[in-house]
């Protein structure tokens, strides 16, 4: 048996609904992961696929992207799915880029959008597929 992924999940804004999109598309592959997602994020998917058991965090703005942050420094994190909607203005700004500083000194992988979000899984999948 491997050891489950450790994902975070976070959306912003319009994003949400397609972080939503993504989770009911992929829940047979995230139910075997342990993931943990900033409050709003994490309520609206644990509300869509019940059958995920998701930790949630603060709410980013109110804490949730830097307790995320926290937990890669702990190395306990293994990706990040971070849906940034980019037709808002920029007033999460300084929770992405923390974060992404983060993902670069620890090489977590970090998708900022669903091409790249479809890839980690795949990738995870055949790792873990490998004799
Ligand atoms: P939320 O936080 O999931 O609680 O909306 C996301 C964010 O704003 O970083």
């Amino acid at each position: 048996m491997t050891t489950p992924l450790r994902l975070a999940l976070i959306a912003h804004d319009q994003k949400k609904d397609d972080l939503v999109a993504f989770a009911r598309a992929h829940a047979g592959m995230l139910a075997g992961c342990d993931l943990v997602a900033t409050g709003t994020t994490g309520g609206r998917i644990a509300e869509a696929c019940p059958e995920l058991s998701i930790r949630r965090l603060r709410s980013g703005p109110l804490g949730g992207d830097q307790q995320i942050g926290a937990l890669i420094a702990e190395g306990r994190i293994d990706g990040v799915i971070f849906f940034v909607d980019p037709l808002t203005p920029m007033p999460h700004d300084v929770d992405v880029k923390a974060l992404m500083r983060l993902a670069i000194v620890y090489d977590i992988p970090m998708a900022l959008n669903r091409a790249t979000a479809e890839m980690l899984l795949a990738h995870h999948e055949t790792a873990a597929a490998a004799p």
